[in-house]
């Protein structure tokens, strides 16, 4: 007799595996909106790990815009954009979202996740190299996945070596049609950046596209919020991509990519989760752009995540903290095993903090940290009192 298979009882052990090896989630129930004090599982903390940069996620114009055009256009948009979902209020977010990046077009997804899934493999097929930082995100690693072509890997940051795997690159026989290379502009767990201008001029030489998911560094980096190619003076003839998305700083959701007319043309013909899939609720559309505005119109919001990240930041320094290479209003609070990372975040979160630790298989195993970000409404208040509670839990750990 065959032995029978049961369909779904590995479900209940691989969690189970997860909780035992320490690696499952705990989701946190987040009660309020988020802002720089909510109530976190029934506790009021203060808030360290959101994306909200600039806190546009409660700006009173972007809660307005969705509710206005929720009321006129209704709280879906009945359809997939290449159908019969293409509302006004979309092709309107696209040309406001070029216009702010200072481009010839932009192409909105539903997330950034979704662009990147989308787009990237079909930039690529066979006969085709992608080359791609080591530390890139999980949406361009799918996205790389999804396609035929060949891969290459260069070292963190390193143009040396990107210089090299593209030189190896032109060995290649038959010689790739088509080569491009995907970096993220700001690494999400470290908060460092992509030498973009080098990518850029190695890119150059070999006539390779370059792509870049500035999803951490929009409303960031650059003049008013515009981004990493800004932040970099380089324009649309060095960084082909420039990928982004609303659920980070815009406070809202949505991907988006930005380039030449041919790049959006291109995209919204080719990619699989823009073609088959709803577009977003226009409530979801109008925010977005109300967002861009509020970035164009009140530039303290950028100035201020920068003060407090770099008032954090020395603090933590001082204290004795290793802060890894923080470049951004991303800081690592680096304690090696995992072990020690979850004690810190543990004795933060009592004494009224909240951000997590970023454990293996998210980062290397002995690269532990609690991962900082810092928003623009934070107070020194606020502050102080998380820079307290490390130190505290930073000298009984023994990091400091
Ligand atoms: C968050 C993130 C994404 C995904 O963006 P969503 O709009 O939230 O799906 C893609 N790339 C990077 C680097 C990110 O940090």
């Amino acid at each position: 007799m065959l032995k029978k298979r049961h369909p779904t009882k590995y479900l209940g052990e691989e969690y189970q595996r997860l909780v035992k090896e320490n690696l499952n989630w705990e989701l946190k129930e987040l009660q309020t909106a988020s802002e720089p004090v909510c109530v976190v599982e029934g506790k009021e903390v203060i808030m360290l790990c959101a994306n909200n940069y600039l806190n546009l996620a409660t700006h009173p114009n972007v809660v307005q815009a969705t509710l206005e055009a929720t009321k006129k256009y209704g709280a879906g948009a009945g359809s997939d954009r290449s159908i019969a979902g293409n509302m006004t209020v979309h092709e309107e977010l696209d040309l406001r979202l070029a216009r702010f990046k200072r481009a010839p077009a932009s192409l909105t997804y539903q997330t950034g996740f979704m662009a990147n899934e989308g787009l990237v493999p079909q930039l690529c097929g066979r006969g085709d190299l992608f080359v791609s930082d080591e530390l890139n995100h999980g949406s361009i690693i799918d996205g790389v996945r999804l396609s035929h072509a060949d891969r290459a890997i260069y070292k963190h940051k390193e143009a040396e070596d990107l210089a090299r795997v593209m030189d190896e690159a032109e060995k290649h026989q038959p010689a790739y049609k088509h080569i491009w290379i995907l970096t993220d502009g700001v690494f999400s767990m470290d908060g460092d950046l992509a030498p973009l201008s080098e990518i850029a001029k190695i890119a150059e030489e070999h006539g390779a596209g370059v792509y870049v998911d500035d999803a951490h560094g929009e409303g960031v980096l650059g003049e008013g919020g515009r981004g990493i190619v800004s932040h970099f003076n380089l324009d649309r003839k060095q960084v082909h991509v420039e990928m982004g998305t609303f659920s980070k700083a815009f406070g809202v959701i949505g991907g988006h990519i930005t380039g030449g007319e041919d790049l959006r043309n291109f995209a919204y013909n080719k990619s699989r989760s823009w073609l088959l899939s709803g577009g977003v609720p226009p409530g979801v559309a109008a925010a977005c752009i109300a967002a861009i505005e509020v970035l164009e119109r009140e530039p303290e919001h950028v100035k201020n995540v920068w003060n407090n990240r770099n008032y954090f930041l020395k603090a933590m320094r001082d204290l004795g903290f290793d802060t890894g290479n923080s470049e951004t209003p991303i800081v690592p609070v680096m304690c090696g095993e995992s072990k020690t990372a979850k004690s810190l975040a543990n004795f933060i979160w009592k004494k009224g903090i909240f951000s997590l630790p970023i454990v293996f298989p998210m980062v290397a195993r002995d690269k532990a940290r609690i991962r900082v970000q810092l928003c623009s409404k934070h107070t020194e208040e606020h502050l102080d009192k998380a820079i307290q509670a490390f130190s505290e839990g930073g000298k009984k750990l023994g990091l400091i």
